[in-house]
């Protein structure tokens, strides 16, 4: 799916045309599932190598060269032919003539003959006549003598050509996130240039008639906008272009005119909006637009009014440019959620639902949540029916991982948030969670 862009599948997961009143509330996995079946990535760009770093490369990189080209040193020693050490040990050492030095990078004019050896460091190409390396530590210099006083086998201390690749072996496979290894491998083999993925442009949408932007002192009853930017900089994480568009006020007219603006983009964020309350309206002008609903409400806690679809008609910019084989792509999607508008319930959907869709987007392999196990510090009280994730604080390595609550006030608090730096996760059916119990982390 990932080798090249493929065309766009349909899902075949419960789509509705409408919102009702009875949400379609299903489990964390199965919306997940949903998600990965959905989407295939944009169309793929050239990038200088300098740039590709976090980009997601839409080919594979091949070996163009054995490497390493040649047969080279993995220490610091002599260069020798085993069978003159074949009796070497610390009682009776042998001596071997030394022919010089070749310092890495240096070609030895010479041959190893039986009875002689040559200097080397490491990565040093090994002479001819030469089948083995002994280390430094295990040899005394005498002069032009060089006294050895442990065997080794042909091949000891040596890495021969082509032992880290191939010609023409695949190094890196399309789909993988380019980081600092990633580009090692790219420059090692001569590529200043990459193909990777586009970048999706995800417009970030906050309403509510009590948000006002950050530069607005708020009045009575009214709060700051947290949730663009926090999202703005979740995209920015995920490997997305974020474009904040102004809030929405709970009013139909002005919603549907920047919902339009936000149906630009590859992916729209609104955040708020999506309880099922009277000024709850985005499903209901989502519908205007002949959305899709994947799914209206998954069963965890922070987040549970999550909405997922996608609106139809849209021919993404660059369509045709696909890998080659693939015809132009025809008119496709642009997805959307609603995340609910409480910022920590925001920013959990985001990184449960909305990040693999970014990911997805950018045409990475679909992977799963980072978790790990951490002994629990202090017991847990909570109700049963959804899964939850709780702002913790995870302290202590590998077998010492101790973690505990981050002290939170409720969906709303950003502050408790920051001092977090993982989830607790507790499955639906435990209402009590005791000291000591290692418990699933998901790490933020
Ligand atoms: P909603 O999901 O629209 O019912 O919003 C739930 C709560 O989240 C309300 O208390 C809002 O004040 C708060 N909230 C909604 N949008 C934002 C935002 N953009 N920034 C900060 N808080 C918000
Ligand atoms: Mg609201």
């Amino acid at each position: 799916m990932f080798e090249g862009a493929a065309p766009r599948r349909h899902l075949s997961f419960d789509i509705r045309s409408r919102p009702s009143d009875t949400r379609a509330m299903i489990e964390l996995e199965q919306a997940r599932q949903s998600i990965f079946a959905a989407l295939a990535p944009l169309p793929p760009e050239p990038v200088p190598l300098e740039a590709a770093v976090g980009r997601v490369a839409s080919e594979p990189i091949l070996s163009p060269i054995d490497l390493p080209t040649f047969d080279n040193s993995a220490v610091d020693g002599y260069a020798v032919s085993a069978t003159d050490l074949r009796a070497a040990r610390p009682e009776a050492p042998v001596k071997l003539e030394l022919l010089g030095r070749v310092a890495a990078g240096q070609v030895f004019a010479g041959k190893v003959r039986p009875g002689t050896c040559v200097r080397l460091f490491t990565g040093s190409a090994l002479p001819p006549g030469a089948d083995a390396v002994v280390m430094v530590e295990h040899t005394t210099r005498q002069g032009d003598r060089v006294q050895i006083t442990k065997a080794v086998a042909a091949g000891d201390n040596i890495v021969p050509v082509g032992s880290e690749a191939k010609r023409g072996e695949r190094l890196l496979s399309p789909g993988l996130r380019l980081d600092y290894a990633a580009i090692a491998v790219a420059a090692s083999t001569g590529r200043s240039r990459l193909l990777v993925y586009r970048k999706p442009q995800v417009a970030v949408l906050a309403t509510g008639d009590e948000i006002v932007d950050i530069d607005v002192p708020p009045g009575a009853n009214q709060i700051r906008n947290s949730n663009s930017y926090s999202l703005a900089a979740q995209v920015q994480a995920a490997g997305g272009e974020p474009v904040l568009l102004p809030i929405a006020p709970d009013e139909p007219a002005r919603l549907r005119e920047l919902i339009a603006d936000g149906l630009e983009a590859d992916l729209l964020l609104l955040a708020g909006g999506v309880s099922m309350g009277k000024y709850d309206l985005v499903e209901q002008v989502l519908a205007e637009f002949q959305a899709e609903f994947f799914f209206t409400g998954v069963l965890i806690q922070p987040g549970k009014p999550v909405v997922f679809g996608r609106i139809p008609g849209r021919v993404p910019s660059g369509a045709g440019a696909t890998a080659g084989e693939h015809p132009a792509s025809p008119p496709t999607h642009t997805y959307f959620f609603g995340l609910p508008g409480n910022p920590v319930s925001t920013m959990v959907t985001f990184e449960l639902f909305a990040r693999p869709v970014i990911e997805a987007l950018a045409g990475m392999t679909p992977r799963k949540l980072m978790s790990l196990h951490a002994r629990l510090k202090s017991e847990i009280k909570t109700k049963t029916g959804l899964k939850r994730f709780l702002p913790a604080i995870l302290s202590g390595e590998f077998e010492h991982a101790e973690v505990e609550l981050a002290g939170w006030h409720g969906s709303g608090d950003v502050a408790a948030m920051a001092r977090s730096n993982c989830y607790i996760v507790i499955a639906p059916d435990r209402d009590c969670i005791a000291a000591a119990e290692w418990v699933p982390v998901l790490m933020m």
